[in-house]
């Protein structure tokens, strides 16, 4: 069935609730002209309605212009669930829980660094573990793997990973509280204690980037990058086996619980576990402990990226002169306040491909963001560009504080896979400027650029619809890829 999609305004589009049996809100879909004829292809927008579906859910179902086909959820989208009477599903948290990213500024500019890129390509490879199931830079004995959990990136800054000033500028303080590990199987303590500080692969990267545009310059000055031409470093990884078999176990869990609860789910992919239950309070309590483990990992990785620029520059780029921008989860579910239909609620707002967005004044901000609003982290491609935004009023009042996350793919895996091979990406992005090095080379063409849609026009959709402002634009210079 085709679905019927209102336009509401240049940006928006809306899935009235009586497009399908048992929507209890409408669908709203941000996205222009074009985006939205790509979005139609995939079937994500039947995912959006059927979120729509949940229990509880609140004000509408969500979906973000780097909206794309996922588990249950789309990748992409946004729903807000009562804390008192809705549900959690696991599924709308997504498999690596608290995949996320951060970004860290230099004092370098390009032309320092021109001599010098095999160099630091080979460098940050050899720093930044990756491969499929790979080990990690630091082994974990159980008791410090249970430290990890409830301390998360405080945990490893006090094992030497990095500076206090680095937690100040991490979503949440890189701590989800709740967060206890009785509710963490033992398999995934095995997957996790051995993968701590490891990349992983395929679209987990470290890239170093340049500023090659500035939309903002007051908040880009804000937050250390309002230099053109300035080197920056962005971290894209989560939570790797370890919030992988948190979610596989809860998902079973909540299938097998499924029955018992006599909700009418139009997809089992949406399985799901009341929030004030037994389990659905083990599963916010488990995925917390994944978060924690996530922002360890990207703290341990940032490390990594610290000692391989200084091994290269020396004083130039010492750890301290390589401060944390900011770093953002775009897979995770918090509970949050909100207005809704003029009524101040609290609820869980599930963000799976979606990154928080909170504008100035909130907060949850650091004083140094106060201002300007929370640093918005977009990766697009390896071989065009990504983007730092800043969170805006019309998130609070539309988007449950939250816009998009990336550029989101328009091919599948097998569909990249078959449209280039290896050498043929290699020799692209080389022409491009832009250095490659790679673990798995058959990966990497599930990752061309040509897989993903072009990030601009998603960025410049929640830029026009008020969820957050443009800042800077990066380049690619050196892809480090799983
Ligand atoms: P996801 O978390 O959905 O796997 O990925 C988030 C976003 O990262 C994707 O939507 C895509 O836009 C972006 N991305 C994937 N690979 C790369 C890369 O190698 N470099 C950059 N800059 N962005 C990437
Ligand atoms: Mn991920
Ligand atoms: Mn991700």
């Amino acid at each position: 069935e085709k679905i019927p999609l209102q336009r509401i305004d240049p940006f928006l589009w809306r899935i009235p609730a009586s497009y399908q049996e048992g929507m209890r809100v409408p669908g709203v879909v941000y996205a222009d002209d074009e985006l939205i004829q790509q979005i139609l292809d995939d079937n994500a927008l039947q995912q959006v309605a059927n979120v729509a579906t949940l229990p509880g859910i609140v004000g509408y179902s969500l979906g973000m212009p780097d909206i794309h086909w996922g588990y249950g959820f789309p990748v992409g989208g946004v729903a807000a669930t009562d804390a008192e009477t809705g549900v959690v599903s696991p599924g709308g948290i997504g498999f690596d829980i608290n995949c996320g990213v951060r970004l860290m500024a230099t004092e370098l500019v390009r032309d320092q660094i021109r001599g010098q890129v095999e160099k630091l390509a080979d460098a940050l490879f050899k720093a930044l573990p990756s491969g499929v199931g790979g080990a990690g830079m630091r082994e974990l004995t159980t008791h410090e793997m249970r430290d990890v959990m409830v301390q998360g990136a405080a945990w490893a800054v006090e094992d030497g990973y990095g500076f206090e000033e680095d937690l100040e500028v991490t979503e949440e303080h890189g701590c989800l509280a709740g967060a206890d590990p009785d509710k963490v199987s033992p398999m995934a303590m095995q997957r996790g204690r051995k993968q701590l500080g490891s990349l992983g692969s395929g679209n987990h990267f470290a890239e170093v980037q340049y500023v090659e545009h500035i939309y903002d310059q007051a908040a880009a000055e804000a937050m250390g990058i309002g230099q053109v031409g300035q080197i920056v470093v962005t971290i894209h990884c989560g939570s790797r086996g370890f919030g992988h078999q948190i979610a596989e176990d809860y998902i079973k869990l909540a299938e097998v619980k499924q029955a018992g609860y006599g909700f009418k789910l139009v997809d089992r992919q949406l399985a799901c576990l009341p929030l004030q239950s037994d389990e659905g309070k083990a599963y916010l309590a488990a995925m917390a402990c994944g978060a924690n483990f996530a922002w360890a990992n990207r703290q341990l990785l940032m490390h990594g990226v610290r000692l391989a620029f200084s091994s290269v520059f020396g004083r130039k780029a010492r750890a301290k002169e390589m401060p944390l921008v900011y770093d953002v989860c775009h897979n995770i579910a918090k509970i949050e306040e909100y207005e809704v239909d003029g009524q101040k609620r609290w609820v869980c707002v599930h963000r799976k491909g979606a990154t928080r967005a909170f504008p100035p004044q909130h907060p949850a901000l650091p004083e140094r963001y106060r201002s300007i609003g929370q640093p918005v982290l977009i990766p697009g491609d390896m071989g065009r560009y990504s983007f730092v935004l800043a969170g805006a009023q019309g998130s609070m009042e539309q988007s449950f504080g939250s816009c998009c996350h990336g550029a989101g793919r328009r091919q599948s895996r097998t569909a990249a896979k078959k449209s280039i091979s290896p050498r043929d990406l290699l020799d692209q992005l080389a022409a491009r400027g832009v250095t490659i090095r790679v673990h798995s080379k058959s990966l990497l063409t599930e990752e061309a650029p040509t897989a993903y849609k072009d990030a601009q026009k998603i960025v410049d959709v929640v830029h026009n619809a008020g969820l957050a402002q443009l800042v800077v634009r990066l380049k690619p210079v050196i892809v480090v890829k799983g």
